[in-house]
């Protein structure tokens, strides 16, 4: 007996080192699930370690942006004031990969967002695999969101909007975690750029909406692996995600301007 346990757990710890060897995404339910409503899942974001170490997401009835770094994963709710939740809290939504370091480069323009953007695609061998990107320094201006708390009945992410807390942040020291997901991956993900932010004292941060870079260091990870759990509720199994929601994901995830 016991060394059928014993050989069990040695299993499954072969399992995690195997797991976390290989450079993967893993994401938790469909970009197109959040924005039709589905804000509760069971997944516990303790879990999420095994899968990852770098990523961001939201909490369940959307209960402020997640930032996952340095295997910490932070909430930054809407008051703003960012804590590391318990590890039973559950989210809806996320996307984790080991971070591993395939290319570095300092950045020392002005860049904004968009120009952000163009750089990156520039310089990466292809626009068909999945990134994670991480960009660690300081920056002249950074303007993130956060979403309120949603009590059921959940009305759409993009009625809700409207209601995000904006935080403006000037001379900002902190990290960029996001991903870049290719235009094929419409209605799983947020297809191109996904950006959060935390401070470096780990006090606030959120979704970003803008930024200008001062001086900061880009590191970018390029991943060729997949894999997504989806809720197994009864929200998730009856909502209807054959309908294209772009225009809604360009409302919610954009600055409104
Ligand atoms: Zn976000």
């Amino acid at each position: 007996m016991i060394r059928k346990l014993i050989s069990f757990a040695f299993a499954f710890l072969l399992q995690v080192m195997v797991y976390a060897q290989t450079d993967q995404v893993m994401q938790i339910s469909t970009i197109d699930a959040l924005l039709s409503g589905v804000y509760d899942s069971d997944f516990q974001i303790g879990k999420l370690k095994q899968y990852g170490d770098f990523g961001l997401g939201t909490f369940n009835a959307l209960n402020g942006e997640m930032v996952v770094l340095n295997g910490n994963i932070y909430q930054v709710p809407q008051n703003g004031k960012t804590i590391q939740p318990p590890l039973e809290t559950c989210t809806p939504s996320a996307v984790v990969t080991f971070f591993k370091t395939d290319k570095t480069l300092l950045l020392n323009q002005a860049l904004d967002f968009k120009q952000l953007e163009q750089f990156i695609d520039k310089i990466l061998p292809t626009t068909n695999i999945f990134y994670a990107i991480k960009i660690k320094g300081k920056f002249k201006q950074m303007k993130t969101r956060s979403v309120a708390k949603q009590e059921k009945p959940y009305r759409l992410l993009k009625d809700i909007v409207n209601q995000q807390a904006i935080f403006d942040f000037e001379n900002s020291e902190g990290t960029i975690v996001g991903f870049r997901f290719p235009s094929y991956f419409k209605g799983i993900n947020v297809t191109g750029y996904h950006l959060h932010y935390l401070t470096t004292n780990e006090q606030a941060g959120g979704h970003i909406l803008d930024f200008v870079i001062d001086n900061a260091q880009l590191e970018i990870d390029e991943i060729s692996n997949f894999s997504m759990i989806v809720p197994n509720n009864e929200h998730f199994y009856h909502v209807d995600l054959s309908e294209d929601k772009q225009a809604d994901l360009e409302k919610v995830e954009k600055l409104q301007k």
